[in-house]
């Protein structure tokens, strides 16, 4: 039986991204239409004991990272409880979530009580307003959460802002300084075409050269890593500890060393963010295959990983939001 997921380019899938639910609390422009409504039947939703059974295949079959996204997740009930279960799972050694911080001060205790290795948390301004405006969201509760995550250790804590042009373009170094108070590392994300969403603030895409540009001409970026397993490119600031990442799924794609794949609520597998085909491994798990016919299913979904992403294809237009896989 197979030990290893490799792909037909040759690249090793060591990371699977869960959306372990699509419902969000909030309706970021770029990502989930105002009034959105649209979600999962509760039914189609894979119960805790599914996901950790998808999860314990994949980490049979080398995957060592795992992140739990959504929608958002801790929307989703008994989160903790779901944490708890998949930080037991043999073989995963790195558990992290992604949140929009807003429930993020009620659950900070229960996950790291759960084991919750890591935290992302979304972040595109510090401005009550523009926060106010861009996620139909309160920026204190965000904050709040992120003060009690601090508290409970949950570090490393990444904090992750989609970067667009006059919008957030001049927010950066207030958020750079607010992360190096607190230790948490800023990373910096171009804006992507999925969704209707997405593609209609590509009009506000700006790539990620120029404000690198413009932070060195104020600190010297020292090339860094951090945990994780993701594509961002880590800088250290020259005369601290302070690190920001760079994520340029546009501007310079990081295709030839994708080691991920994502799976919705549902259990569709995505092999790539600018894919819309999917395998439905949920629908199999349903229908009562055995762990090798699992296994053999996800092999097959392995194969069909594309070599790379085209965003800018006007022929491959991206249709489902981005709150169905996570970013
Ligand atoms: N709710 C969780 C959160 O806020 O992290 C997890 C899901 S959210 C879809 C994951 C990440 O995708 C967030 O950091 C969000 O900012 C990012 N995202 C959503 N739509 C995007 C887009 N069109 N381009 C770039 N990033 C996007």
């Amino acid at each position: 039986m197979k030990d290893q997921l490799i792909d037909q380019y040759g690249r090793q899938i060591k990371y699977l991204r869960f959306s372990v639910t699509d419902r969000c609390d909030l309706r970021c422009k770029y990502c989930l239409p105002k009034g959105f409504r649209d979600f999962s039947e509760s039914a189609e939703t894979l119960t805790t004991g599914e996901i950790e059974h998808i999860v314990s295949l994949f980490a049979q079959l080398g995957v060592r990272h795992v992140r739990i996204t959504g929608g958002e997740p801790l929307v989703r009930k008994n989160i903790d409880h779901l944490v708890s279960r998949l930080a037991r799972v043999p073989g995963v050694s790195d558990l992290s979530l992604s949140t929009n911080g807003v429930r993020l001060s009620r659950f900070a205790g229960k996950l790291k009580r759960a084991g919750l290795h890591r935290l992302n948390v979304s972040l595109d301004t510090l401005d009550d307003k523009r926060y106010q405006d861009l996620t139909g969201g309160k920026l204190s509760k965000v904050l709040q959460g992120l003060e009690e995550a601090r508290n409970e250790n949950l570090s490393p804590i990444k904090i992750n802002c989609v970067f667009m042009r006059g919008v957030n373009e001049y927010d950066v170094e207030k958020l750079l300084d607010y992360c190096a108070l607190r230790n948490f590392t800023l990373r910096l994300i171009e804006t992507m075409p999925v969704g209707n969403t997405g593609r209609s603030m590509q009009a506000r895409y700006l790539s990620l050269d120029s404000i690198k540009r413009k932070l060195r001409e104020k600190y010297e970026l020292i090339p860094d890593v951090m945990p994780g397993a993701g594509p961002a490119r880590y800088y250290r600031l020259q005369g601290s500890s302070t690190k920001i990442g760079f994520i340029t799924p546009i501007s310079q794609h990081f295709c030839e060393t994708c080691n991920r794949l994502r799976i919705s609520c549902n259990g569709d597998i995505y092999t790539c963010l600018g894919d819309e085909n999917c395998y439905p491994l949920g629908d199999y798990l349903r229908q009562g295959c055995s762990d090798e016919e699992l296994i053999e299913h996800i092999g097959m979904a392995v194969d069909l990983k594309p070599k790379k992403h085209e965003f800018l294809n006007e022929n491959k237009q991206i249709v489902r939001f981005m709150a169905m896989t996570g970013g």
